[in-house]
């Protein structure tokens, strides 16, 4: 893995040891002597939810392109998940995805998918981090604000350096600090205290509510996955995919207003309600494997911290904590584990949050863009996203029909294109000259169930 060394750097710490974290820990394992990441929660020793991630209790998807970087930095991780009972299969020939609720065909890929839960994953990924002569990963350890050096007088630096953490316990001297710290990372307020300002915030409020729970897999009775995808005029989502331990993850999502039941025949119904019957058939006769878990997630938040006008230096940020997406398009682990890629590249050195902005623009815009097709979600709507809904609206509908169309729309939500991929020449044309037309509806209509808040 390419690292730049900075001269005289020794010492880096991480604010948070979740997935974020842990992967810029090993990001930073190359170019830094010592990297010592500090968590708040005491860490569990084997795949346990716990507090300070309370999405790991929610369904996780893990994107092709996550997967891929996820080897890069552990040589050998996907096969160590299928070691560890993860189950795999091919995203376009083994899930069966809805598209506007239209079933799209299947078709054998190169894109691989993993049913891998939350816990299990950041476990994977914490032993590999522990396992690094360089890097301590310290639990029940809370950061509380940032050391700071004031710019030499007469200095020609203009701004301010970190130069490490108070913690509960003490302080901790570092060259490099790396929030990790999730969405409800301080950073904004330690800076503010400091004096470098407001962070400006983009904010995009869909409301989104999940319920997971799990079931006992049968082949007989689910495949590998069903996603049916919400689009306008269904604000609701359903999802099953197979996971380890012979386990079936359900996550039922409303947006908007809509609320996913957690009583049983408020499930059925629910599930009745999607476009694909895949989900009800199955929940007919499986056994479930404890009780449903709930959580709201109010809005997509992102930290421009490249508009920032000043900022010290020694300072980086990543994760959730500069940008915590629409959960539903599963976009959170992916670009951590790019940013990490960047930071080996970097060891955070430069104008790292101006790079850092750029590896969020695009799944940002895609995911952004793909809420504002709802009316009812609030934010500037570009001229030309008109039209350009209207295409993608036709290139849904061909592409449950066109296997090539259906790859390349897999490849872009899963990161391993940029959304100007399903405008190539080739596919347009294709597009245009498909029979399918857009607005057919979903495969079957349901009457809507309670659940819906005023
Ligand atoms: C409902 C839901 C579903 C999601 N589904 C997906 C999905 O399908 N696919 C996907 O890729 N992503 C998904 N995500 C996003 C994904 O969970 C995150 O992107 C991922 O956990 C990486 O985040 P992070 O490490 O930056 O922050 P977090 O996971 O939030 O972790 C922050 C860590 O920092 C610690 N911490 C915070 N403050 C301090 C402090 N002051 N001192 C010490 N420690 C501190 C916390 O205890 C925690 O461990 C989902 C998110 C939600 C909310």
């Amino acid at each position: 893995m390419p690292a730049g060394i900075i001269r005289g750097v020794r010492h880096a710490v991480v604010i948070g040891g979740s997935v974020g974290g842990l992967l810029a820990a090993r990001a930073l394992s190359v170019a830094f002597e010592r990297v010592t990441v500090l968590e708040r929660d005491d860490l569990p020793e084997g795949p346990a939810a716990r507090r300070g991630v309370p999405q790991s209790r929610q369904a996780h998807a893990l994107l092709a392109r996550g997967s891929m970087v996820l080897d890069e930095l552990f040589p050998g991780f996907t096969s160590e998940m299928l070691t560890a009972g993860v189950p795999t299969g091919d995203l376009q020939a083994d899930c069966l995805w809805y598209l506007d609720g239209q079933p799209m065909r299947r078709a054998r890929s190169s894109m691989p998918v993993y049913g891998v839960t939350r816990p299990l994953l950041e476990h994977l990924v914490r032993q590999r981090v522990r396992a690094l002569p360089s890097v301590t990963v310290t639990d029940a350890a809370e950061v509380t604000g940032l050391l700071h050096e004031d710019p030499a007088r007469g200095g020609r630096a203009r701004d301010g350096r970190v130069c490490g953490v108070r913690t509960v316990g003490g302080t901790i001297e570092a060259d490099l600090v790396v929030d990790a710290g999730g969405r409800a990372s301080r950073l904004p307020v330690w800076l503010r205290d400091l004096g470098y300002g407001e962070v400006p915030v983009s904010t995009v409020r869909t409301d989104v509510v999940y319920s997971t729970r799990h079931y006992r897999y049968d082949p007989e009775r689910i495949g590998f996955a069903v996603i049916n995808a919400p689009y306008p005029g269904m604000p609701r989502t359903g999802v099953t995919v197979r996971q380890e331990n012979d386990r079936v993850v359900l996550f039922l999502g409303g947006i908007l207003g809509e609320e996913p039941p957690d009583d049983d025949a408020g499930v059925r119904a629910f599930a009745e309600s999607l476009p694909g019957p895949e989900i009800s058939d199955f929940l007919r006769t499986a056994e479930p494997l404890g009780d449903p878990v709930r959580m709201r997630f109010p809005a997509s938040v992102r930290r421009h911290y490249e508009r920032m006008p000043r900022l010290p230096r020694g300072l980086v940020a990543v994760g959730d904590a500069v940008c915590s997406f629409n959960p539903i398009y599963g976009q959170g682990i992916t670009v951590a584990a790019l940013q990490a890629l960047a930071l080996a590249r970097t060891a955070g050195a430069g104008r790292w949050f101006t790079g850092a902005a750029r590896l969020v623009d695009s799944p940002w815009s895609m995911a952004t863009a793909t809420d504002l097709r709802f009316p009812e979600v609030e934010g500037r709507r570009r001229a030309v996203d008109r039209p350009l809904d209207a295409y993608l609206r036709r290139y849904r509908a061909a592409a449950v029909h066109d296997t090539d169309l259906g790859a390349a729309f897999l490849r872009v939500s899963n990161m391993l294109a940029g959304p100007g991929h399903l405008l190539a020449p080739g596919r347009v044309l294709r597009v245009l000259l498909s029979p399918a037309r857009a607005g057919r509806g979903p495969a079957r209509r349901r009457p809507p169930v309670a659940g819906r808040r005023a």
